[in-house]
């Protein structure tokens, strides 16, 4: 069995396996998640099949932003985190590429973010920056 056909989302694509629909387009899909951080925890997926984002054709992406800002309209959230993990550390889970909406009604519920600032030299954030740009 290749990745695609025993991946999860892509059996809720496919209407294999259940799940509580939001928004489906021909390139886009949207759903509930099952274990919310908060009440209306929502997922966006492209309906092409990719790990990370950078599997992921630019034409399948463009409408992630828009699907998750309806959403989050739709949920009358104010507070609220949009986010996509990539990889194990960065607490990917589900190997097919989805974007989250997570509403933060209060400190409790919703997305728990650590923000481990660093202190940089002017000089070296210049140099990151060329190097970056001339990568693209
Ligand atoms: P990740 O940690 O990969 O960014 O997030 C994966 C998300 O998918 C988790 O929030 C998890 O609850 C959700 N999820 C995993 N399996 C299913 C499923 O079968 N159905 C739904 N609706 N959500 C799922
Ligand atoms: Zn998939």
């Amino acid at each position: 069995m290749n990745r695609m056909s025993s991946c999860i989302f892509c059996k809720i694509i496919k209407g294999d396996i259940p799940s509580f629909k939001l928004f489906e387009s021909d390139k886009t899909f949207a759903f509930l998640d099952i274990n919310p951080l908060s009440k209306g925890h929502a997922l966006v997926i492209p309906k092409h099949h990719g790990e990370k984002l950078a599997d992921i054709p630019d034409d399948s992406l463009t409408e992630l932003l828009p699907v998750a800002k309806k959403i989050a309209i739709a949920l009358g959230a104010t507070n609220y985190n949009i986010l996509q993990n990539n990889g194990r550390l960065a607490h990917q889970e589900v190997d097919h590429v989805h974007v989250h909406i997570i509403p933060k009604p209060n400190e409790a519920e919703g997305l728990g973010v650590k923000w481990p600032q660093q202190k940089i030299d002017m000089g070296e954030l210049k140099a990151l920056a060329e190097e970056i740009k001339s990568k693209m």
